[in-house]
């Protein structure tokens, strides 16, 4: 259909592993606002916003048919009533002082690819750059 009639279409999952192989490009939210976007194979193979990640590690992989131990802390707030500054800081197991005050903004760490987290996850020690 994309291909043939030129259209665009919109796949929503939480499975990133189909969304991969679907779409073009990525585009992950959490309560309600984009915190990673950019092309497909660069989110999920290089992905900065820890929300992207966990949702990586949940997909079940082929050599053990077990998805990765990297978790998230507590449950999801209410949209209706988010956390200051960055969403995700609740749950976020790279958390400091900063996310709580100050929201942080899209910005862009890639081509193509732009990530709203003020310590991406190339940032971690020992992460490649
Ligand atoms: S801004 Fe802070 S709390 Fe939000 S994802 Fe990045 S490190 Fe985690």
């Amino acid at each position: 259909m994309r291909d043939e009639d030129g259209l665009s279409l919109v796949f929503i999952s939480h499975d990133l592993h189909v969304v991969r192989a679907i779409c073009d490009r990525i585009a992950v939210m959490y309560l309600g606002k984009i915190v990673e976007i950019g092309r497909a194979d660069s989110v999920y193979h290089r992905p900065q916003h820890h929300y992207t990640r966990v949702l990586i590690d949940a997909v079940p992989r082929l050599d053990d048919g077990q998805p990765a131990t990297r978790t998230v802390r507590g449950e999801a707030p209410s949209p209706l009533h988010p956390p200051s500054g960055c969403r995700f800081r609740t749950r976020c197991l790279r958390a400091e002082v900063r996310c709580a005050a100050e929201e942080p903004a899209l910005r862009q760490v890639g081509d193509d690819h732009f990530v709203a987290c003020h310590f991406p996850v190339s940032t971690e020690p020992g992460t490649p750059s």
